[in-house]
């Protein structure tokens, strides 16, 4: 089952802003995970994040994005 160099998803916590978010790697047992997983929520790019976060906030009138797209490709046909 556990493949050495299969993608894997893991949950991570920023240590600057604490949020939550997935990282998918490649993760050879060769290399020390702990450490690796530790450099990658450290990688956590907290501006775009905040920014994407003040985007979310200003679509608030779109209640559910799914359903207006699916209403948008409807009203084109
Ligand atoms: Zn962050």
């Amino acid at each position: 089952m556990a493949k050495s160099g299969s993608a894997r998803g893991v949950r991570l916590v920023c240590p600057k802003c604490a949020t939550k978010f997935t990282v998918v790697a490649f993760v050879s047992q060769t290399i020390d995970a702990v450490e690796y997983w530790k450099a990658r929520a450290e990688e956590h790019d907290c501006e775009a994040h905040a920014k994407l976060m003040d985007s979310m906030k200003n679509s608030e009138g779109i209640k559910n994005p799914l359903k207006a797209s699916k209403a948008a490709a409807r009203g084109k046909k």
